[in-house]
């Protein structure tokens, strides 16, 4: 396996049949892009299972020991490789100049960031830094501690000689975008994690427009909602439609207040607080069924931080209760509750069916101190996802134990295969790679070449076409 230095080099660490993990690297001369750091997502199989402890000194080492990130060159400070120099060339000691681009703040695009070396810059859309600056202050930033650079939509920067352009998709989290990625070889676009079935499609069309007027070789694609042919038997056949009857990011607010009206006491949500667009629908769902929405604090905060929202109050548990009188709060969270309106537990059980409440699972006790009987537990997106998490199964029991009606209204972050087929031929790339998926041979471009890659292999693109070398 020779480099061929001449041309540009792709390289594949992570992320080809898997739901994120998502780690490949783009070269050309004496520069580098990597673009995403995150972490495959299934709690199923996780090493890390809550019980072991991480060793935050020795985070690098251990990961790389678990084969969970990627054995990169030039990637980790010396001090955190320890014995592992060995075998891989610390950033102090590299002669290229790497950058890392992140398409968007979900853990299986982030969640390593933290360990690359601080003198290796990790690029975040302008808006993804302004939630991960948020995110971090109600300690929810990953392991390890550096600085993040931000880009901007249709901005193009460069790191040598290669130039790229982060171009913004609708997913659901803020911050989100796709990366066109130029050499003097040809262009990579990566397209991130996207959908059509979001609050904003109107930035699909435009992030394809901008595709197509910028021009492109090869295509990284996501496909996540892919099944394999037992599971979806025909060709996938283009069509931006939305089916009849899907749930959207848009008819979530009117599922929602249908049945928080149909029902006589508390209404109760449990969500990922990443996605603002649903936070602000639960909002609108609650005054749609003459309720008033009440958020955990820490989702309470990011509201206040990064929305215009005020129609909401803030849920006081009675952890939060002690901290208050032990005068043990955080500032954040202090300002938080001297900004807004909060409710304890007595007051919503005054009268429960007047609102709409916040539980995530790891707060799933504090219904125990809840008047829910006749109320609703309205599951939309929220951990855990589904049974394929050992968790999902005890929530089940502790609603089971609360008598609490369980009904599911999400939308999934992933455009369905029929929109997947669509943007590709709409885009029509020359080479098309499906990654971030369990089937990515199932998407096919119009007439161009499917190219599934493979791992420890070097690519060379090279007068706009790719080969294996
Ligand atoms: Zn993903
Ligand atoms: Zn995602």
């Amino acid at each position: 396996m020779t480099k061929d230095l001449h041309h540009t080099n792709i390289r594949f660490w992570g992320g080809l049949k898997t739901i994120g993990g998502t780690v490949v690297s783009v070269e050309y001369k004496n520069s580098r892009v990597i673009f995403d750091f995150g972490l495959t997502y299934d709690p199923a199989t996780n090493i890390f299972d809550g019980q072991i402890k991480r060793r935050s000194r020795g985070m690098v080492r251990d990961n790389l020991r678990l084969n969970l990130i990627p054995p990169i060159d030039g990637l980790y400070a010396a001090e955190s490789l320890g014995s592992y120099q060995r075998d891989l060339i610390p950033a102090e000691e590299y002669g290229q100049e790497t950058a890392v681009i992140i398409s968007h703040l979900h853990l299986d695009h982030i969640g390593a960031m933290g360990l690359i070396a601080p003198s290796i810059p990790v690029y975040v859309t302008k808006e993804s830094h302004e939630l991960y600056q948020a995110l971090e202050v109600i300690g929810e930033g990953v392991p390890g501690i550096r600085d993040y650079q931000f880009c901007d939509y249709g901005v193009s920067f460069s790191i040598g000689e290669i130039k790229i352009t982060p171009i913004q998709v609708d997913h659901d989290i803020l911050g989100a975008c796709a990366y066109h990625i130029q050499t003097p070889d040809g262009v990579i676009l990566y397209t991130g994690d996207l959908r059509m079935h979001g609050k904003h499609p109107e930035q699909i069309d435009h992030f394809i427009n901008e595709v197509n007027r910028l021009g492109l070789d090869a295509m990284i694609m996501e496909g996540t909602t892919l099944g394999s042919v037992e599971e979806m038997r025909e060709a996938i056949m283009g069509n931006p439609i939305i089916p009849e009857g899907m749930t959207t990011e848009g008819n979530i607010p009117e599922k929602m207040s249908d049945r928080l009206k149909e029902t006589k006491g508390l209404g109760i949500f449990n969500v990922y607080h990443r996605n603002l667009d649903r936070l602000t629908g639960i909002i609108k769902a609650a005054q749609d069924s003459s309720r008033k929405a009440v958020f955990e604090p820490e989702t309470a905060y990011l509201l206040d931080k990064l929305t215009n929202e005020h129609d909401f109050l803030v849920y006081k548990s009675i952890e939060t209760i002690f901290e208050e009188q032990a005068g043990t709060l955080p500032e954040w969270k202090l300002n938080l509750f001297n900004k807004h309106d909060t409710i304890r537990a007595e007051m919503i059980n005054n009268s429960p069916g007047e609102y709409y409440l916040q539980n995530t699972y790891e707060n799933v006790l504090e219904l125990f101190d809840i008047n829910v009987s006749e109320g609703i537990y309205i599951h939309s997106n929220g951990v855990p996802l589904g049974d394929f998490d050992p968790a999902y199964e005890n929530l089940k029991k502790i609603l089971t134990k609360l008598k609490v009606d369980y009904v599911y209204i999400g939308a999934g972050g992933h455009a369905i295969p029929s929109h997947l087929k669509y943007i590709v031929d709409r885009i029509n790339p020359k080479i098309l790679i499906p990654l971030h998926s369990f089937n990515p041979e199932r998407l096919k471009p119009k007439s161009g070449m499917q190219m599934l890659v493979d791992y420890g292999v070097d690519y060379v693109l090279k007068d706009h076409q790719i080969t294996a070398n």
